[in-house]
């Protein structure tokens, strides 16, 4: 059993200002393995106001961008050496399978780091351009100020290193309160961060929930929400900072199609829809959770689909062999075995799975991977965001069809198309309404690719050189010679 007393403030360990705790309970064991200080509103105050100092006055947003370079080039050196500590924190925490934690869950956020380290190298911070009237334009991004990032639990060190790494490369201070089912891995990276001595204020560390996040959203101290969450939180949270004229990007749920179009090979496209969508227990926000097949071979691929489905090894997270492990919470598993209920309950066909335990388990909230197939898109699993690891097959009569069933969705983050014609698949991507794309593939997080959704899926988007623009403020300097005579005529006609 772990504890952590601390809190993460302003670079300092410091005492919480009450004794609130959260209890981390493993979702296999259903046993809690750690007790960590919950912060309060009080935390929150002094942890802003130690970010605002160090914005308004400290040196941190004006270092020269090397100098922010070289902090988190150290930062990922130390977290290459902690890769597997972390990989099994997050395992323990969430459930997350063993090979996956190692590999997405830490080795991206690691990636990141390098990559968005070679993205800051490259940026033009300033430039100057010709104006209409004969002076300079000087343009000079700027950090945006004290940033607020809230993050949820499904992929902790992904979804924080994505909002940190640029805020920090950009200059700003930032305020970083994770999920309160995934506080232990956020902590270790707070001790690595403490080894790199930011300037006092740069980054604080608040575990805590809902409530949190909400005051935190609120506080007048913060320029920048930066948050990744579901719709329904997302929506409070953008009212709050219209309210606050703050500026905020959101990174929301998805409902995801993959379209599997009439020349596709069925076992290579279930294999590529099954790692696209089932990996972390299908709690991935842009998992392809609706399948779309033409009529004419549906049943060649619901049966590739069954296959694959039917052979995913659940288990122990903690066991290298496991492929699928328990969701989140008991929470998350009854609402998952809801959805799965409902979508018999309105005549789709339950192909496999369906049910919670797995043989030869007898603890652990997990729910068997299930496939529907015969599903319509206006039944509830066609609809909502599952977040967990169910997948519904709908058919469709030709390409029109199949791209309007995409598009007819509250969501719009991510989707795919399945095709041996390469160019007719990237020709079907330009008419479905969503942020990000996949051809032949479900869409990968590359560092250098911008990332993010449409519609109910949010706004702003985090990686490429974007995910560091939306941590600037441009600021235009025209510049005229020092010999510009007082009372020059207008340029202006
Ligand atoms: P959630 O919205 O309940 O919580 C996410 C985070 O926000 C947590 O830290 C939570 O404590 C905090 N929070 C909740 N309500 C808040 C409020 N009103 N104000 C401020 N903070 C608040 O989400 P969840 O159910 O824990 O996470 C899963 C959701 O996250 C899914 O919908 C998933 O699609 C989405 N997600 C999206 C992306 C993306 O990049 N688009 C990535 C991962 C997860």
């Amino acid at each position: 059993m772990q504890r952590r007393d601390q809190l993460f403030i302003g670079g300092t360990w410091s005492a919480p200002s009450s004794d609130a705790v959260i209890e981390v309970v493993s979702p296999s064991t259903e046993t809690p393995v750690a007790h960590v200080a919950a912060a309060g509103p009080a935390d929150v105050d002094v942890a802003v106001a130690a970010a605002r100092e160090a914005f308004d006055d400290g040196p941190w947003p004006r270092l020269d961008p090397s100098e922010r370079i070289d902090a988190v080039r150290r930062l990922a050196a130390l977290y290459d050496a902690r890769r597997s500590e972390i990989a099994k924190l997050i395992t323990t925490e969430i459930g997350a399978p063993i090979s996956f934690a190692q590999r997405a869950q830490v080795g991206l956020p690691w990636m990141m780091m390098t990559a968005f380290c070679s993205l800051a190298e490259g940026f033009p911070w300033q430039e100057t351009r010709r104006g209409c009237y004969g002076a300079d334009i000087r343009i000079h991004r700027e950090p945006v100020g004290v940033v607020a990032a809230i993050v949820p639990w499904n992929m902790p060190q992904f979804l924080i290193v994505t909002k940190l790494v640029p805020a920090l490369l950009a200059g700003c201070c930032v305020v970083l309160k994770p999920a309160p089912e995934s506080p232990l891995d956020a902590l270790l990276l707070a001790e690595l961060i403490e080894q790199l001595e930011l300037p006092p204020g740069v980054v604080s560390v608040l575990p805590g929930g809902a409530d949190l996040g909400t005051y935190l959203v609120g506080h007048p101290g913060v320029d920048k929400v930066s948050f990744t969450g579901s719709t329904a939180a997302g929506q409070r949270v953008a009212e709050t900072c219209a309210a606050g004229l703050k500026r905020v990007s959101l990174e929301l749920g998805g409902k995801s199609a993959a379209i599997v179009l009439d020349d596709a090979d069925p076992a290579p496209v279930a294999a590529g829809i099954r790692s696209a969508s089932l990996s972390n227990s299908g709690q991935i926000c842009n998992a392809l959770t609706r399948i779309l097949v033409p009529a004419k071979r549906s049943s060649d691929f619901v049966d590739a689909l069954a296959a694959e489905v039917h052979a995913i090894r659940v288990g122990d997270p903690i066991d290298p062999a496991t492929q699928l492990g328990p969701l989140v919470s008991q929470r998350q598993q009854q609402r998952v075995l809801g959805y799965i209920e409902n979508g018999q309950h309105e005549g789709a066909r339950l192909v496999t799975g369906g049910t919670a335990m797995p043989e030869g388990l007898d603890r652990g909230w997990y729910v068997r991977p299930t496939l529907f197939a015969d599903a319509d898109n206006t039944m509830l699993i066609a609809r909502e965001e599952i977040f967990g690891p169910v997948l519904t097959v709908i058919s469709y009569r030709d390409e029109d069809e199949a791209v309007a069933i995409a598009n007819d969705s509250d969501y719009g983050l991510a989707g795919s198309v399945w095709t041996e014609d390469t160019e007719r698949g990237v020709a079907l991507a330009a008419r479905v309404r969503t942020g990000t794309f996949g051809v032949n593939q479900g869409y990968t997080m590359d560092p250098y690719a911008p990332f993010g959704g449409v519609k109910a899926s949010g706004y702003g988007r985090e990686l490429g050189r974007e995910g560091i623009e939306t941590y600037l403020d441009t600021k235009s300097i025209s510049v005229a010679g020092p010999a510009a005579p007082s009372g020059m005529a207008s340029p202006l006609p």
